[in-house]
């Protein structure tokens, strides 16, 4: 087995997610008392939310890259970034390591195109739904078309994501409010939504709504135990 290096703690409370998907994924293959071999560097989130609103992506990009370097030492084979907003900076992160990182994007396109999905919504940060690096990490190397919520729901969007489910706050009334932007999203013709963010799965689950859900939590999880196991 493979050893999975994980630059966590962004938030901690999605970090937890990812390490029992991981740890349950190892077992279902190989059952018994196995156990992933990970390697976690987890940081200080409070850090990393204060450069990112202050648009300082380079000194965010240097702290994960220390971390990827101390993973890397620790003995990982390879990395996974335990969140979808942070992969702005993966191509600064890959340039000072020599194992790869797995993109959360990439992982999640595969599902997609595994289930034939042509037209999908994505939710996550402002960030990520209003940048390039994640949308057309997808729509330029996969047939699929993404598709995001309108400003005022995207600031919706973000502020439960920091507010809220980032400091372990679950919220029914948020649920609702993620619910219907999801439902609009599918009136406008995505076949599925994409929960881009790793929070959005302690909020919003498959049981709340009709509409197909990609949680990049588990999917970058178990793309990270066929990894380890191969
Ligand atoms: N975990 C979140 C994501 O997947 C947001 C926290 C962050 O800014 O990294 O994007």
């Amino acid at each position: 087995m493979k050893t999975i290096g994980m630059i966590g703690g962004m938030s901690w409370e999605s970090t937890q997610s990812y390490y029992q998907a991981i740890n349950q994924g190892v077992k279902a293959a190989l059952g018994g008392l196995h156990s992933a071999k990970i390697c976690l560097y987890s940081v200080d989130f409070a850090e990393i939310e204060t450069l990112q609103h202050q648009g300082l992506w380079d000194d965010t990009a240097k702290i994960l890259a220390d971390a990827a370097v101390a993973v890397e030492a620790g003995g990982a084979d390879f990395v996974l970034i335990c969140t979808n907003t942070m992969h702005k900076v993966a191509d600064e992160i890959q340039a000072q390591i020599s194992i790869p990182i797995l993109h959360i994007a990439d992982a999640t396109a595969n599902a997609l195109l595994a289930d034939g999905i042509t037209k999908v919504g994505l939710l996550g940060t402002r960030f990520t739904m209003e940048q390039d690096f994640y949308k057309h990490r997808i729509s330029d190397n996969y047939p699929i078309e993404v598709i995001v919520p309108n400003a005022d729901d995207q600031t919706r969007i973000h502020d439960v994501i920091y507010q809220e489910l980032c400091l372990g706050n679950i919220n029914p009334q948020s649920r609702q409010v993620y619910l219907s932007i999801i439902d609009k999203l599918f009136a406008q013709g995505a076949q599925a939504v994409i929960l881009g963010c790793t929070e959005i799965a302690l909020l919003v689950q498959q049981q709340h709504t009709q509409v197909p859900l990609y949680d990049t939590t588990q999917i970058h999880a178990n793309s990270e135990v066929s990894m380890a196991l191969t």
